[in-house]
């Protein structure tokens, strides 16, 4: 193969999270950092950003019509998000376990959700649900320039192989 491509710098899974504007206002940024950081994963990026309408409408595309979208979309571009982007082993699945559910009130303590909201309109964090997803906000998010290709060499503690 010739070509030389995105994928394959990047043979590590990446995921897309966003802490929302509740999460900013309320502090919780280094809080959630570090839960990420405990874990083991890497962070390959992250900014402070308050999203366009644009920029939401297209993050969030799969609920257009639902009830709650335009409500959700007020409320994401209502403030600035710290977006990131997460490296690791299984890292989409593994984002979404500490994340939580949906509902803050369903999901169990000592996940971020359960442990910092009520309302499923102010759960806190967002993170992609899928690898395609991941890709795909991804890009929408970060430009390729904005997130480190470098080796952190913390992986040998991590990972097995
Ligand atoms: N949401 C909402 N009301 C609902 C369902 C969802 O406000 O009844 C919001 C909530 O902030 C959620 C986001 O829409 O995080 C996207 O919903 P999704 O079902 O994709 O949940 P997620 O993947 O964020 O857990």
């Amino acid at each position: 193969n010739q070509q030389c491509c995105e994928k394959d710098l990047d043979t590590e899974e990446r995921t897309f999270v966003a802490i929302k504007p509740d999460g900013v206002q309320r502090k919780l940024i280094g809080e959630i950092v570090a839960r990420f950081e405990k874990k083991g994963l890497k962070l390959v990026g992250c900014k402070l950003i308050q999203p366009s309408r644009k920029l939401a409408e297209k993050h969030y595309a799969e609920h257009k019509g639902k009830p709650f979208y335009e409500g959700l979309l007020d409320f994401i571009t209502s403030g600035p998000v710290f977006a990131m982007v997460w490296e690791g082993k299984e890292v989409v699945s593994t984002s979404r376990s500490l994340i939580g559910l949906t509902d803050p009130k369903k999901s169990p303590m000592n996940t971020i959700r359960g442990d910092f909201g009520i309302d499923v309109g102010r759960n806190t964090i967002h993170g992609s649900d899928s690898v395609e997803s991941a890709q795909r906000e991804i890009k929408l998010w970060f430009s390729k320039n904005e997130l480190i290709t470098s080796s952190i060499t913390i992986e040998k503690w991590i990972n097995e192989d």
